[in-house]
């Protein structure tokens, strides 16, 4: 405690003399936790993130997060890391928010069969948790994101039967972006802007420390996988489109020549395996072997039911992915709609209700390699230029405040209610300590 003292007052002197800058040195001297570059712990399961030559790490106990929010005096925008999966989790010259080391928590809700889930938590861990229980989330095709997959809209093979995985949520606790704690409820907040903004825009509104979510009964799936042509995939989807929410259909187009088909449904069918549940779910790339390790950035579209169109649009892809710049870039697609089309625009952030297909375009490059990332990202910003007459919407799993199509992404994402958004982030955010909108 004294020696405590001490380093804040000493922290406090060279604020006095020096300024800022100086004093963001001695940060990680105060009882906050903060961690020095060269100290660090693998929160960043991203690779461009782990290797992003960041300030520091600061790791606050949750009874310290709304001070350390409220005085931030470091370089803004503070960077989150909550699953560490995206490619801003960490950024050079910047300190990240690591919400893995203290805010694990994962507690089951019998009264209402529902979970809190803590900012540290993964997917994957609550999937676990939930097992003895018989029951299971709207958890996304992996188990490693965090909450910022709940945070961003979460869809996986459940949505078309439950919705998104924000429209389960019940409770949001944390921190507004101007340190004032919050404690929101749909009971009592659905109705809200707050509520609105922190279910699919959270990351620009406010540090969630905790959410409590609806869970499902924990019920066997039948899944299927087979490599079919390019060609079929317009019919295949065709078919998915006319078939009922039980039913889900993903894809993975890695390689010119073949796509990867994950079939999943809640009732068995010929050629199909059963799985317990969502914890046992088989990779959407198959047994293809893992790319060596590479830099990437992530966008994801949004489209409705419009398989016919997807023709039109089929050479060019063909042509793309046929010229990708490296071995790691790839177009792959989520079927949504059903239950997540039930609900009205304006209960949440996640305003593309129409939508029916998610495909997310991925550039990878060999880490150090500019020249390589210019091309991987020239590449992937001609797939979307393909794909946007099919898929006019953004899903903003991901967001690139460091690439010029930044703007662009965040209007195709939020569409209309961008504006209100800004005014939100205006009162509950105005010094930016969270990234720009
Ligand atoms: C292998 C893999 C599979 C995926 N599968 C799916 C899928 O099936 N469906 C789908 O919808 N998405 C999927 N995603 C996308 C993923 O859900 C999003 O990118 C999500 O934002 C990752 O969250 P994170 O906590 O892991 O990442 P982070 O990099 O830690 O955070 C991502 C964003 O969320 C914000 N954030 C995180 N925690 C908090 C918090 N507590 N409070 C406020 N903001 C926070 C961060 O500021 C950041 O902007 C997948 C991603 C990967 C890597």
């Amino acid at each position: 405690m004294a020696a405590d003292q001490n380093a804040k007052t000493l922290v406090a002197g060279f604020r006095v003399l020096f300024g800022q800058k100086v004093a963001l040195l001695f940060q990680w001297f105060d009882d906050i936790g903060r961690i020095a570059m060269d100290s660090d712990r693998p929160v960043f399961f991203n690779a461009q993130a782990a290797d992003a030559r960041r300030s520091g790490l600061v790791s606050p106990r949750p009874a310290e997060l709304a001070a350390l929010v409220q005085n931030w005096s470091g370089p803004r925008p503070l960077r989150l890391c909550g699953g560490g999966t995206t490619s801003r989790a960490a950024v050079v010259d910047h300190w990240t928010l690591d919400l893995q080391t203290h805010f694990q928590r994962v507690e089951w809700q019998p009264a209402d069969q529902s979970v809190w889930i803590g900012a540290g938590g993964r997917m994957g861990d609550v999937l676990e948790a939930l097992l003895p229980h018989d029951r299971t989330v709207a958890a996304g095709l992996s188990g490693l994101p965090g909450l910022g997959y709940v945070l961003t809209g979460g869809m996986g093979p459940l949505s078309r039967q439950v919705g998104l995985a924000v429209d389960q949520v019940l409770e949001i606790h944390g921190v507004w972006g101007d340190g004032s704690p919050f404690a929101l409820s749909r009971v009592d907040d659905a109705g809200s802007l707050e509520w609105r903004g922190l279910c699919g825009a959270a990351p620009f509104l406010g540090v969630v420390s905790a959410l409590r979510m609806a869970t499902q009964p924990l019920l066997p799936l039948w899944v299927e996988q087979c490599v079919v042509s390019p060609h079929q995939l317009p019919e295949l989807m065709l078919r998915a489109e006319a078939s009922n929410a039980s039913t889900s259909l993903q894809w993975h187009w890695e390689r010119a020549d073949a796509v990867q088909i994950l079939g999943i449904a809640n009732a068995p069918w010929a050629g199909a395996q059963k799985i317990e549940g969502l914890h046992q779910l088989p990779p959407l790339r198959g047994s293809a072997p893992m790319p060596s390790r590479s830099h990437k950035e992530v966008v994801g579209l949004l489209g409705p039911a419009a398989a016919e169109l997807w023709r039109a649009v089929m050479p060019d892809l063909c042509r793309l992915l046929q010229h990708r710049p490296h071995a790691g870039c790839s177009l792959a697609c989520q079927q949504l709609g059903a239950a997540t089309q039930q609900v009205a625009v304006k209960a949440s952030s996640f305003v593309h209700r129409n939508a029916e297909w998610k495909p997310w375009i991925t550039a990878a490059w060999t880490p150090g390699d500019a020249r390589g990332q210019r091309r991987s990202l020239a590449w992937l910003k001609e797939v979307w230029q393909v794909l946007q007459s099919v898929c006019p919407g953004v899903h903003l799993a991901q967001f690139h405040d460091h690439l010029p199509f930044h703007h662009k992404e965040l209007e195709a994402a939020f569409g209309p209610w961008l504006p209100g958004l800004r005014k939100l982030k205006q009162r509950l955010d105005p010094a930016g300590t969270l990234p720009s909108l």
